[in-house]
Parts: C-alpha cells; structure tokens; sequence
C-alpha cells in the first residue's frame, strides 16, 4: 500500500524525471522519492533507439539554455550514463558539398545505445534508484495535479515538492495540469515532416556518422536518423474528440542483425502567429485528415511515384525498381494530398538538396511515410530557470518544452532538482 505523504513525487519515469531523481539523490535531500509513471514498464524515451546528443544546441532550447550552461549539464549527464560515443569520418567531404547549398552539417558528439541498449540501461538506472531508496511506481496514471496534492485511481497522494515531466504524449495531461493550477502557456510551435526509408547503399553517409543532422534554408532539418537495423514505428494519439490518429517515427536495434535500411526524419518546423492557434490542435487536425485518406494508417509513397505525379499503390511495393518492403504497415497513396503545401514544398526542396550531397536518397525506391508529428510545445510561463512554476511546482523535459531529446531532458531534471534544496 502506497504511502500518503511524500517529500518529493515526481511524475514520469522518462529522462526528464530520471535526470531529477539523481540529482535530488547526489544533493542527499531530506524525505523520501516517489516516482509514478503510467506505463507498465518503465521509462519514457530512453526506450526508443537511444541516440544522446552531447552538443548544442541539439535537444537543448535555446531560449531556456545558453552553450554554457548546456555545457556544463552535458558534462554531468555524460559522466553519470557514460554511453560509447561515436565516431565520425569524412566529414569535411560533406561539408564542401553542403556549402554552395547554403545547407549546415551539424558536427554532434553523439552516442547510441539502440532500443535494445536503452532497455537495459532503464534496468540497470532503476534498479539504481531502487537501491537507494527511491520508490517507483508503474502503472499508476496521475490524473488531476492540485496545489499540495495529485489524484489517481484509487486515491490521492499529497506532497512538498512536485515534479512533472509527463513527456510528449502527456501534453494533454500537462495542459489540464496547467489549467487547473492557473499557470499561463503558450503552444504555437510544431516539426511537422515526413520520414524517409532508403536503402543502406543509397545514404551511405551514415556508415561515416550515425545520426547526421542537416539543416536546410527554410527552417527544414534532418532529424533522428537510423541505420543497422533500422525501423520505422507509428506512435498512437488520440484527438481532443476521441479519435485516433498516428505520427510515424523510427528506431533501430544495435545488436540485432542489419536489414541494409536507413530511415530518418525530414522535419519543418512551423511557428503560428496571428492570429494565435494552438500548434497541437493544428498538427491534430493534420494528423486526422491524414488518417482519413490512409483509412486509419499514415501514408507511405515511393519517391518514384511522387515524382511522377502519380499515387503509390499495393503494386508500387512489389517491383523491380521497388525493391525492398516497408518496414511499417501504411497505406500507399498520395502524400501531396493531405500534406500543406508550404511544407510539402520546403521538405522536397531539402530532399533535393539533401540528394545532390548525398547522391541516391532520391532513388525510386525511397519511401516517403507521412505524417511525422512532434508536439512538444506546451511551454508553461516559469517563474525562473530552474523551470519553477509555483514555489513548490516545476515543470521539465520534453512536454513543457524544456528539452527536444534525451540529454536535455536529463539536463532539465537536474536543473529542477538543483533548486530544491
Ligand atoms: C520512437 C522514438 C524515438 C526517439 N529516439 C530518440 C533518440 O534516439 N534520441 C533522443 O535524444 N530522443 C529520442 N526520442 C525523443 C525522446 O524520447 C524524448 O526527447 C525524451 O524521452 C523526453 O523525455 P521526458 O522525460 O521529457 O519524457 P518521456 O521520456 O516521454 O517520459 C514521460 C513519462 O511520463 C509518463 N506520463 C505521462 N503522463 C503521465 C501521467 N498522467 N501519469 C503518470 N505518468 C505519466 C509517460 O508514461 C512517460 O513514461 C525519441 C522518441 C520516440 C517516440
């Protein structure tokens, strides 16, 4: 039976949470740890592939973090984890490609442990915390957030410092947060993009640097790339009304034996102004219309058939030209049916440029999965930098926009934890 009254509850077992639960543990805080996540297993993220970026400004926004600072949690996040990082070749070649294009190639210091890797890292950092004393609870869903107290099934928990860190797919359950305490946000920022999966042999870049991260002119990146055996996954979300929509993504294994793909995002990021809409309720509406033309399923079209204008259909998966299967189940259609035409017109134009530095992604045979969605843009107004919403209150990681990735959200948590005490 869960106790009461806790020193310290924090919600979400993610990075975010994780980076806080450390840290409160480090600065040897008085009062017991209480961590709830609503999934059966723990946590967050660090479940999918794994990638950690260790430089500016990837995964760290950069109204909220200067280099410094960035810099010096990086510093601590890697000491804790200490993953293997990657090493990178070739690069000047890419570079001078990337030049007259007016095209960046970000230089990231970059480790990945796989989904496989992150599986065991979760076990091995819970089971950390456990031994020192912090309790973890799963399967246990935070539904409403008061001032002194948080409801879930079964009853109530009380507490003296709260932390929520509920990630992206909680932005609803932080919004409902936010407007019960009363605190101010603001949500006009979105990536919306697709995912493209090519053959091995037709991004061969990533044998020289595992996850390379381009940005194009027009606000268009590269973003989470996969290589080994790399596949791609459909996230579930369900819309303000109750239905379902999906947002593409992608992971890969590091032990398991290659499948000779590549998959990765290209990504626009869109910033409303007047008048004001929420980015979540636009990216919803995109996610439902693409639902609707896919039956039900995002959408998959092959680079052959978008050039030519025409619709991929079941055929378009079955020829010589065509050569591999997809690794996610979609229906094959027309993407530039459902997609807004100022995006679909940056990502083309990136895609482009992407094939002149690396000649092949434009191959026939690349798919092109639509929609790829990242929502996490639900800043909150903070009183200071430690992400501090009342005196007793922060907000971190991912779903309050204080983090794009892995290490900032763990960086997030640290900062949190660092102010109380
Ligand atoms: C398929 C995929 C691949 C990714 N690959 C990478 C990568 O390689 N590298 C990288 O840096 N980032 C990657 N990311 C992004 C990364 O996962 C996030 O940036 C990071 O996990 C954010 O951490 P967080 O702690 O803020 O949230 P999360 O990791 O999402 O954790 C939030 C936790 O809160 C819990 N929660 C939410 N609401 C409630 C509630 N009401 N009650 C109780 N618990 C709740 C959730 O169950 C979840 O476990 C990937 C994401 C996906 C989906």
């Amino acid at each position: 039976m869960l106790e009461k009254h806790w020193e310290y509850l924090i919600i979400g077992t993610g990075p975010a949470g994780l980076g806080a639960a450390f840290e409160l543990l480090e600065r040897k805080v008085r009062g017991r740890i209480l961590m709830v996540d609503r999934e059966k297993f723990s946590t967050g993220g660090l479940r999918n592939d794994c990638k950690m970026n260790f430089t500016y400004p990837v995964g760290f926004p950069e109204e909220f973090w200067t280099e410094e600072e960035a810099g010096h949690y990086l510093d601590r996040v890697e000491a804790l984890l200490k993953p293997p990082v990657k090493q990178k070749h070739n690069l000047e070649t890419y570079k001078k490609r990337c030049r007259p294009l007016d095209v960046n190639l970000l230089e990231i210091r970059q480790a990945h442990l796989g989904t496989d890797g992150g599986l065991e890292l979760i076990k091995e950092l819970t089971a950390r915390l456990r031994e020192r004393g912090v309790t973890i609870e799963l399967d246990r869903e935070i539904l409403e957030v008061g001032e002194k107290s948080v409801l879930l099934a079964g009853g109530e928990l009380t507490f003296d410092h709260l932390i929520i860190a509920p990630g992206r797919k909680g932005f609803r359950f932080l919004q409902s947060a936010m407007n019960s305490l009363g605190i101010g946000y603001m949500d006009n920022t979105i990536d919306i993009g697709i995912r493209v999966e090519a053959e091995e042999e037709h991004y061969p870049i990533v044998r020289d640097y595992y996850d390379p991260k381009f940005h194009f002119p027009g606000r268009v990146r590269t973003f989470c790339t996969n290589s080994g055996s790399a596949h791609v996954v459909r996230e579930k979300y369900t819309s303000r009304n109750g239905s379902t929509y999906y947002s593409v993504n992608g992971h890969a294994y590091s032990r398991k034996e290659g499948n000779g793909l590549v998959n990765f995002a290209m990504l626009k990021t869109v910033r409303l102004t007047e008048p004001l809409a929420s980015g979540q309720d636009y990216a919803e509406m995109l996610g439902l219309q693409a639902a609707l033309l896919g039956g039900g399923r995002p959408i998959m079209q092959r680079v052959g058939d978008f050039r030519m204008g025409k619709r991929s259909k079941g055929g378009t998966f079955n020829d010589d030209l065509y050569s591999f299967a997809p690794t996610l189940a979609c229906t094959p259609g027309d993407i530039s049916l459902v997609m807004p035409a100022k995006i679909l017109r940056a990502i083309w134009k990136s895609m482009k440029e992407l094939d002149t530095i690396i000649p092949g992604i434009l191959h026939p045979s690349t798919i092109m999965y639509y929609p790829e969605i990242k929502l996490y843009a639900n800043k909150p107004e903070f009183r200071d930098r430690s992400f501090r919403v009342r005196d007793n209150i922060w907000m971190i990681g991912d779903g309050a926009g204080t983090s794009r990735g892995i290490t900032g959200a763990w960086a997030s948590g640290i900062r949190a934890a660092e102010s109380m005490s």
